[in-house]
C-alpha cells in the first residue's frame, strides 16, 4: 500500500492553500480532487473579493492558478474521490483512505477540505441561469447587482443576513419565505423587518426563473391561495442552507448537529491525532474563499508541526 506523510482531501481554496504550504514544507502532499475539482468557486463567474486580484478573476481561472501554484512545489494532484476513511486513534498512527471504492492509501496526516455544497431549489431554470443571475452567495456576487432589483429565497439566518446585505446595494430586495414565519433568530428577523427596501413574501414558493440569457424575472406562487405572480429581478439568490460534505467521516469524527466537523477552538485539529479540517467543512459562519484559504494554511502548518514532533 502507498504510504505518505500528508494527504489532502478536496480541492477548493482550503485544499490548495494547504497543498501550497504543505509542499513548500516538503511534506510531498497528495491531493484527491473529489467530484467537483476546484470546489464551489467553479460555479461562480467573477470573484471580486479575493485579495490580490484588483480586476477580479474568473472562479475557474482562480482555481486553475491555485492548482498550478500547488503543483509548482510538488503537490501530487490526483483525480479521485475518497469514498471511505479509517482514521487511527494513535499518535503517529497510519490513517487509511479508500479512493474510488477500490484503492487504499495511507498517510500520517490528513487534511480534510471537502467543503460544503450550497443547497439549491432544483428548478431547471435555476441550473440554466447558474452564474447568469443565480447565485448562492450574496457576499460574493451581490456587488454585480448593485442598483438592480433582486429576489432572495430562504428564511434562515443566512437568508436574513444576505437580504440585509443586498438591501445596501439594491433598490429593492424581495425575500421569499415558504412558510408564514422565518427560522432565523429574532434579532436577524427584526433587522430584515426594519429594512424598508426589503419586501417579504410569506408562504411563497418559487415556480420558475424567467429570462433569455440571464434572469429577468421570478415567477412565484402563494402556497396558501395558489395565486401566481411575477417579480421583475436581475438576480436570484438562493439561501436555503448548505450541506457540509462530511458523510464519509460519520462515526470517525465529531460533527455538530448540522454535520459540520468539530475542530479544537482556534486551530484545525480534530479529535483524531494527525487529522485536520479546514475550509467550509468546519465553518458555517464565514464561508469565504479567503477564510477557507486561511484555515488551509493553518492545517498545513499544524500537520507539519505534528510530523516534526513524532
Ligand atoms: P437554515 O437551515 O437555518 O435555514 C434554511 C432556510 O431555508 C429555512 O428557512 C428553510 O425553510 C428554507 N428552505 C429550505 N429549503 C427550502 C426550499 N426548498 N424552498 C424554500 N425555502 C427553503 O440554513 P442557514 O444557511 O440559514 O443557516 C445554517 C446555520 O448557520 C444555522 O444554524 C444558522 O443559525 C447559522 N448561521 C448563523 C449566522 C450568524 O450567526 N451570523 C449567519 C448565517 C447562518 P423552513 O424554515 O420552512 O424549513
Amino acid at each position: 500500500m502507498e504510504q505518505h506523510e500528508c494527504i489532502i482531501i478536496g480541492s477548493g481554496p482550503a485544499g490548495y492553500t494547504a497543498a501550497i504550504y504543505g509542499a513548500r514544507a516538503d511534506l510531498k502532499p497528495i491531493m484527491y480532487v473529489g467530484l467537483q475539482p476546484g470546489g464551489q468557486l467553479t460555479t461562480t463567474t467573477e470573484v471580486d473579493n479575493f485579495p490580490g486580484y484588483p480586476d477580479g478573476v474568473d472562479g475557474n481561472a482562480m482555481m486553475e492558478d491555485l492548482k498550478k501554484q500547488a503543483e509548482r512545489f510538488g503537490t501530487d494532484v490526483r483525480w479521485g474521490m475518497v469514498t471511505s476513511v479509517d482514521f487511527s486513534k494513535e499518535k503517529g498512527g497510519w490513517h487509511t483512505l479508500t479512493v474510488d471504492e477500490t484503492t487504499q492509501i495511507q498517510a500520517k496526516t490528513i487534511i480534510i477540505s471537502t467543503g460544503a455544497s450550497a443547497q439549491y431549489l432544483g428548478l431547471p431554470s435555476e441550473e440554466k441561469f447558474m452564474g447568469f443571475g443565480v447565485s448562492a452567495c450574496a457576499v460574493c456576487d451581490g456587488f454585480f447587482y448593485k442598483g438592480l432589483d433582486v429576489v432572495i429565497v430562504g428564511g434562515g439566518d443566512t437568508a436574513a443576513e444576505e437580504a440585509t446585505y443586498l438591501a445596501k446595494l439594491c433598490p429593492k430586495v424581495t425575500l421569499l419565505v415558504r412558510r408564514g414565519e422565518m427560522r432565523a433568530s429574532k434579532a436577524m428577523q427584526n433587522r430584515v423587518l426594519e429594512t424598508p427596501n426589503i419586501e417579504i413574501r410569506w408562504n411563497t414558493d418559487t415556480v420558475e426563473l424567467l429570462g433569455d440569457k440571464s434572469v429577468e424575472a421570478v415567477k412565484v406562487k402563494n402556497n396558501l391561495t395558489g395565486k401566481e405572480d411575477t417579480i421583475s429581478a436581475k438576480g436570484f439568490f438562493v439561501a436555503i442552507g448548505h450541506k457540509p460534505n462530511t458523510d464519509i467521516f460519520k462515526g470517525q469524527l465529531s460533527m455538530d448537529e448540522t454535520g459540520y466537523l468539530k475542530t479544537t477552538a482556534g486551530i484545525t485539529a480534530t479529535e483524531r491525532p494527525g487529522v485536520f479540517a479546514s475550509g467550509d467543512v468546519q465553518d458555517k459562519v464565514y464561508r469565504q474563499a479567503v477564510t477557507a484559504a486561511g484555515t488551509g494554511c493553518m492545517a498545513a502548518l499544524e500537520a507539519e508541526r505534528y510530523l516534526s514532533a513524532l
